[in-house]
């Protein structure tokens, strides 16, 4: 299977904004171990700019585009440094991609970035894709990974469109604040009452539900089913690839 793995601030740093060295750890073996098993895995990894944060000591989240921009130029570098330092032990090849929505909205820069990819999967490397927040503004951002993994997931035609976030999945109700809430196992069809189901975000990341839902929307309407899971049990992406029932998963759409 060709799956794009989505990684979120809260599952790769720590609310200090600093890596969480076991978690980035355990992914890294069990994406290594997946792929060795013969599957192709892209990651579309977030957690730029929050680890700048952690990494410049800026106390949180900055306002200011100039300064989340620096804090992603540092972030970023810390980001490849550790998953290319975690895949070399495994024997595995990355490569990073930066891209911006111009990217993505320009025919000819989006044949190319489309190039890229698959001469890495071709290689044999691990793609790594981020947003290219250093020179990302807000008329030409995509804004969040999850509409970005969706979108690559669509380019590539993959299979499985896995984001890892701090939820376990989609509930019928805000489990934050409604201790009944239940999870949504299965979602056939992203009705209105789905869409409505979206809640708040988080500290350091920047998406929430109503991305995931948006990302499930253009991942399932191009032929791949998509699992939101929580990323603090990294295993989980072996039951995930099998099939079983982890998370919320939003069934394709059969055209
Ligand atoms: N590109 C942002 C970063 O690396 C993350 C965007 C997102 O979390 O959706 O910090």
């Amino acid at each position: 299977m060709r799956i794009v793995i989505k990684l979120g601030t809260s599952t790769l740093a720590h609310a200090t904004g600093r890596l969480n060295i076991r978690r980035i750890e355990h992914l890294c073996r069990v994406m290594s171990d997946l792929k060795n098993s013969g599957h192709e895995i892209i990651l579309v990894s977030s957690g730029a700019i929050g680890m700048g944060v952690g990494k410049l000591g800026l106390g949180g989240r900055p306002d200011d585009i100039a300064a989340k921009q620096a804090a992603a130029a540092v972030g970023q570098c810390e980001l490849m440094y550790v998953y290319d330092k975690l895949f070399t032990e495994y024997n595995h090849t990355v490569g990073q991609i930066l891209i911006t929505g111009l990217d993505i909205e320009n025919g000819e820069r989006r044949v190319n970035f489309e190039n890229t990819l698959y001469k890495l999967l071709e290689f044999g490397a691990l793609p790594i894709i981020n947003e290219n927040d250093t020179v990302s503004t807000d008329e030409i951002e995509i804004g969040d990974n999850d509409t970005l993994s969706a979108i690559v997931a669509s380019s590539i035609g993959a299979d499985l469109l896995i984001v890892l976030s701090d939820i376990n999945g989609l509930y019928n109700k805000n489990p934050k604040t409604c201790p009944d809430a239940e999870l949504i196992e299965v979602v056939k069809e992203i009705t209105p009452e789905i869409t409505a189901l979206s809640d708040g975000k988080g500290v350091l990341g920047t998406g929430g539900m109503a991305t995931k839902i948006k990302a499930a929307e253009l991942a399932t309407k191009s032929g791949c089913d998509m699992v939101i899971a929580n990323g603090a049990e990294p295993e989980l992406l072996y039951d995930i690839v099998e099939g079983k029932s982890v998370g919320t998963r939003f069934l394709k759409r059969d055209e």
